[in-house]
């Protein structure tokens, strides 16, 4: 077989090829059309009729408040105006990091925890809702661009094990795990065990929910190897206080891990004016 036949023949080929991809692509795009005819796109949220699928409407989109510069650097809050506008070397720590400096390097969240993202979250922990998944994945993917560019490993905080059976799913592990694959940053599960069946944290003072939350953590010796000296994102879903994630990095870092920093989706926002 001379030259020119193998080069028609990879020509044909390819020509082939790009005739069943257009099918393929016309196929898919009827079939979208007829789910979307059967089952319309709706709000994650409110169930309102949309034009894509997987998006919030407008009105629940506004409730949202995202978590933008300028920010606390070390815990992620929001300060009410930018204290260093034309120094951009000079980190701006908040009042309330300053005053209570957390066990774990640094904190962000997507937003606040309020209005349509608190109901999110909701939908996501208690009406397993998983197709959410995506969605925090893809915002964390965002919010924590600067944090994940340096991380080594991604460890979700663990649920007690009676608490995971009830809920049947781990939500922070299901996060980490996409988030895993949309970064290509590493993510174990194992690392970190929950062995204290702790209350709620929801209602309690900052040093009840200390108490409740001491020796919640256990690292079992088999997995130090894997930690240390790495910088780890603990993935969580809601901090209050941050009492858990402090308990974690804690842990964490007697292990010999050299940097805890946290994502998570949600954070309870108290006023400016303390948290500045
Ligand atoms: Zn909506």
């Amino acid at each position: 077989m001379d030259d020119s036949h193998n080069k028609t023949a990879l020509n044909d080929k390819t020509a082939t090829q790009r005739q069943l991809e257009r099918l393929e692509g016309t196929s898919r795009h009827i079939a979208t059309t007829v789910i979307d005819f059967i089952f319309p796109p709706l709000c994650l949220n409110c169930q309102t009729e949309l034009d894509a699928p997987n998006h919030l409407c407008s009105p629940c989109w506004q409730d949202i408040t995202f978590l933008v510069e300028p920010l606390c650097h070390v815990k992620g809050t929001p300060l009410p105006y930018d204290i260093n506008p034309f120094n951009n070397d000079q980190l701006t720590i908040s009042a309330d990091a300053l005053a209570n400096p957390p066990i774990y390097d640094q904190a962000r969240s997507i937003a606040h925890y309020d209005g349509t993202m608190r109901a999110l979250i909701h939908k996501f922990k208690y009406q397993d809702r998983h197709e959410l998944t995506s969605l925090f994945a893809t915002w964390l993917m965002h919010f924590g661009r600067t944090q994940l560019s340096r991380a080594d490993l991604l460890i979700p905080v663990p649920l007690y094990k009676w608490r995971f059976w009830q809920r049947r799913f781990n939500q922070s592990a299901e996060i980490a795990k996409r988030l895993s694959t949309l970064s290509g940053i590493p993510y174990d599960v194992e690392p970190l065990i929950r062995t204290k069946k702790t209350r709620a944290q929801v209602g309690l003072s900052f040093k009840e929910r200390q108490n409740n939350v001491r020796n919640a953590f256990y690292i079992p010796p088999s997995k130090v190897k894997a930690i240390e000296n790495k910088t780890v994102i603990l993935i969580d879903d809601v901090i209050t206080t941050g009492a858990t994630v402090n308990a974690a990095a804690t842990k964490l870092k007697d292990s010999g891990v050299s940097s805890v920093i946290v994502l998570s989706l949600a954070t309870v926002i108290k006023e400016l004016i303390e948290t500045f």
